[in-house]
């Protein structure tokens, strides 16, 4: 016999570690209870109050799917019901008519609403804020007035039956066994909802919440994860819609209307946008605190809806972030004032630490690189905003290895000349090439991949998120896993996960960055964002790295040692590097080719040297005033 045969019975059960067991047993005991307390307290816990309980879990799962729309993504949506409603109309056909069981009509629910959710979706990736609102409004009205009078999904205006059928004629009847489906359900659409979060889809979604600029220079397609978004959150208000269908047993139109959507919102906001567990417990609370005052003060009938609204007023004036934002900031608090000594100290010593030097990731090796000499080549970019001529076909090139600094003065049009290259804006005239390839039709996103990195005048980073998630973020582009890994998690997406997170652990330490690793980049201060910037561009070693006035905002000791760092990056990383800086000594000092813009003109371009001198840069720019430069 071999050592691995007398091994113990457990062998193959190591996945089975203590905390996986005891969360197995919490898992279990909570699906096991509600049968069981029915069933030993039927007193208590009657048919009618389960029923709550049941409609209650019904509404979590929709609060889980507007939060991930609402919460995560910035989405609103106020016709959200409309998706609940064709759940359960779904389910309701599927199991009534067709005498199939609910687990296929839930299923099936969550697919229908998941086709709607997209193509309401799609109109909705051009709309944003009051237009989406009243687009997501009209959509509800629109849906209980015409589709869901129609006599196939609720028999006119009669009502569909949803039983819940599990095989043939049998039914669940007991309401506590029904409660353990929903809660079933709520547990599986809960697990997605962590792993939309931990993954590259909660980033997306995240930072396209934040700005959707940002969010392209980072890599992300905002098209896509706004329909992505808008789908997962369709399939899981679909269920949750199936599952009210099933727990009251009986739909019609009025049951998903505008009322109930603007409910929806009410819970999500004032429990606390993109906080899950909050959501969740207020939609629980949102469902069985009327009941419980309709028994006790049956008066106070329908004023549940009055204390909503006067919450969701309360927490918009006081607490955007909801009740979880709220706690979330009393601990933010205590712990800014902690450190406030500590990063006072960081800003006065000035020095900026040594920029990270990561490998190319291996997803972006097959890029063309090497021999092509001039990296990024731009000719005759003319960019219009209205009547003001911001670019007239102003040209560059920045050849490999070389630091290319433009300068100008204020509104002259270096920011817009960048946003031009990195596709922000889309250019009149003119023609971009990178790395000889012509990217002028590609989308920001599309171009980033391709290896160009920016940064923002105004900081691009996704404040709200940590340090870390930042440097995840960055590293969009090389989480090569597709949606359905993300959502299952499996143990490849949990693998290239693992791979960024040690890239980005990696990266911020070499920023001497690691205490505020899980600190939100907004408490960070103007130049510690600034660093974390310039390390997110870099992780993913792009080849051309385009920096919009990098020092402003930091202390004059951290800008002195930006120009050694920018020097670093050229002599020691071999990187490409075109920047834009208002600080001219440094500039003069540190680039080896300079142009200059005035007035959306290129008025010179060449030597540090010979610009220093150039009669017509000094009078248009320079001033009288003679600059220092190096010989
Ligand atoms: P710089 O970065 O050189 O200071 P910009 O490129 O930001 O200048 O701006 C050039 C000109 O274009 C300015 O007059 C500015 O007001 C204008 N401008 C920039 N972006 C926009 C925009 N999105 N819409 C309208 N005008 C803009
Ligand atoms: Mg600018």
């Amino acid at each position: 016999m071999t050592e691995e045969q007398t091994a113990s019975p457990w062998r193959g059960w190591g996945w089975l570690t203590p905390h996986r067991a005891n969360i197995a047993i919490v898992l279990i005991l909570f699906i096991a209870l509600p049968p069981l307390t029915a069933r030993a307290m039927p007193k208590w816990f009657t048919g009618t109050t389960t029923l709550v309980f049941c409609k209650a879990v019904a509404i979590a799962v929709a609060a889980i799917s507007l939060n991930l729309l609402l919460g995560y993504a910035g989405q609103i949506s106020l016709g959200h019901a409309a998706l609940l409603g064709f759940g359960a109309f779904t389910s309701g056909v599927v199991t009534s008519k067709y005498n199939l069981p609910m687990y296929v009509g839930i299923p099936a629910a969550a697919l229908i609403s998941a086709g709607v959710a997209f193509l309401v979706g799609l109109p909705a990736l051009r709309l944003r804020g009051l237009y989406l609102a009243m687009i997501t409004i009209a959509f509800g009205f629109a849906m209980q007035q015409s589709v869901f009078r129609t006599n196939y999904l609720s028999g006119g205006s009669a009502g569909i039956a949803l039983p819940r059928r599990v095989i043939n004629e049998n039914d669940l009847t007991n309401n506590a066994d029904f409660l353990v489906v929903a809660l079933v359900l709520l547990l599986i659409v809960w697990l997605i909802d962590v792993n939309v979060v931990r993954t590259k889809l909660g980033r997306a979604f995240k930072v396209i919440r934040e700005d959707e600029a940002v969010a392209q220079s980072f890599g992300v397609d905002v098209t896509r994860y706004k329909l992505t978004a808008f789908v997962l959150s369709g399939a899981i208000a679909g269920i949750g819609g199936a599952l009210y269908g099933h727990s009251v047993g009986f739909v019609n139109g009025e049951s998903f209307g505008l009322d109930s959507s603007l409910l929806l919102v009410i819970m999500v906001v004032v429990g606390g946008l993109g906080s899950r567990a909050a959501v969740v417990t207020a939609a629980l609370i949102f469902t069985i605190f009327p009941h419980v005052m309709e028994t006790l003060f049956p008066r106070l009938l329908g004023w549940h809806l009055i204390i909503g609204a006067l919450l969701l007023i309360f927490t918009v004036a006081r607490n955007p972030g909801g009740f979880a934002g709220a706690m979330h900031e009393a601990r933010e608090r205590a712990e800014k004032l902690r450190r406030r000594a500590e990063e006072d100290e960081i800003e006065d010593a000035g020095a900026l630490p040594k920029l990270p030097s990561l490998p190319r990731p291996a997803g972006l090796a097959d890029r063309p690189t090497a021999d092509v000499p001039i990296v990024l080549h731009a000719t005759d970019i003319s960019v219009r905003f209205g009547g003001l001529q911001a670019l007239s076909e102003a040209s560059i090139e920045v050849p490999r290895g070389k630091i290319i600094g433009l300068i100008g003065p204020n509104g002259a049009g270096k920011s817009t000349l960048f946003n031009a290259v990195s596709g922000l804006v889309r250019a009149e005239t003119g023609n971009v090439t990178f790395l000889g390839e012509d990217i002028t039709a590609l989308r920001p996103d599309e171009r980033a991949r391709r290896g160009i990195a920016r940064s923002f005048q105004n900081i691009g980073l996704a404040k709200s998120l940590t340090v870390l998630e930042n440097f995840l973020l960055a590293q969009h582009q090389v989480a090569t896993y597709g949606t359905g890994t993300a959502l299952l998690y499996s143990r490849r997406g949990a693998r290239i996960e693992r791979e960024l997170g040690d890239r980005a652990r990696e990266a911020v330490e070499a920023l001497d960055f690691t205490r505020f690793l899980d600190t939100p980049v907004r408490n960070l201060s103007h130049g510690q964002q600034r660093i974390v910037e310039i390390g997110c561009l870099l992780v993913t070693a792009p080849e051309l790295v385009m920096l919009d006035e990098p020092s402003a905002g930091m202390s004059p000791g951290a800008a002195e040692n930006l120009a050694v760092r920018l020097a670093d990056l050229r002599d020691e990383l071999g990187r490409t590097v075109l920047l834009i800086e208002h600080n001219v000594p440094m500039v003069l000092d540190v680039c080896d080719e300079v142009y200059v813009l005035d007035h959306g003109e290129m008025l010179a371009h060449g030597l540090p040297a010979e610009i220093a001198q150039h009669p017509e840069v000094i009078g248009a720019y320079l001033g009288a005033t003679t600059v220092g430069v190096a010989p």
